[in-house]
């Protein structure tokens, strides 16, 4: 683990999300909103492994602001927010997006490895499984998710500092 600027990565990794979108489809936009807490300090975490988790958020938050745009008649704005707190002894980062959202029905499923929704080659459903295994295992911190469909979605993590 390597002390770290959680701010800095979640810019750096937000970027990629959303770039990495639009190579592939350049109907796709979105407003991005972040607020990150410039008093953050850094914590011990394996940088690399946070980043997978928090690019996996970013592109499903985007990936469902996409889906909603597409089948939308009515004026939508693609909108996703990120956030940077302190909370207690944690660091706490939210993603929201004002996409499709999460049917109740498949609410318990999508944290399972290969759930997806998704169509074959652009998602292999163990983006969530896996964050788990880094967050909550490797980090001893949280995942926590607010959901309304065709309203928005919030993920939630809360990493403990050391
Ligand atoms: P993948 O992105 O490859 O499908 P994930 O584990 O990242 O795998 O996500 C699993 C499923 O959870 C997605 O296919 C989708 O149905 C649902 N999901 C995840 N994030 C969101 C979101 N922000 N909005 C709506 N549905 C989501
Ligand atoms: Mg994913």
């Amino acid at each position: 683990k390597e002390a770290t600027d959680i701010n800095k990565l979640a810019d750096e990794y937000l970027r990629l999300a959303y770039h990495g979108l639009r190579a592939k489809d350049k109907s796709f936009n979105a407003d991005l909103i972040t607020d990150f807490d410039s008093s953050l300090p850094k914590i011990n975490v394996f940088a690399q492994e946070i980043g997978r988790v928090l690019l996996n958020l970013f592109t499903n938050a985007f990936y469902a602001t996409h889906q909603r745009q597409k089948k939308s008649g009515e004026a939508y704005k693609p909108t996703v927010s990120v956030t940077t707190a302190l909370k207690d002894n944690a660091v706490e980062i939210t993603v929201k997006d004002n996409g499709v959202g999460i049917p109740t029905a498949i609410k318990d499923k999508i944290m399972q490895p290969f759930f997806t929704t998704k169509p074959t080659g652009e998602g292999t459903g163990l983006g969530l499984s896996l964050s788990y295994d880094i967050v909550v295992k490797g980090h001893s911190g949280s995942i926590s998710i607010d959901s309304r469909e065709n309203d928005y979605t919030v993920f939630t993590i809360l990493l403990p500092m050391e």
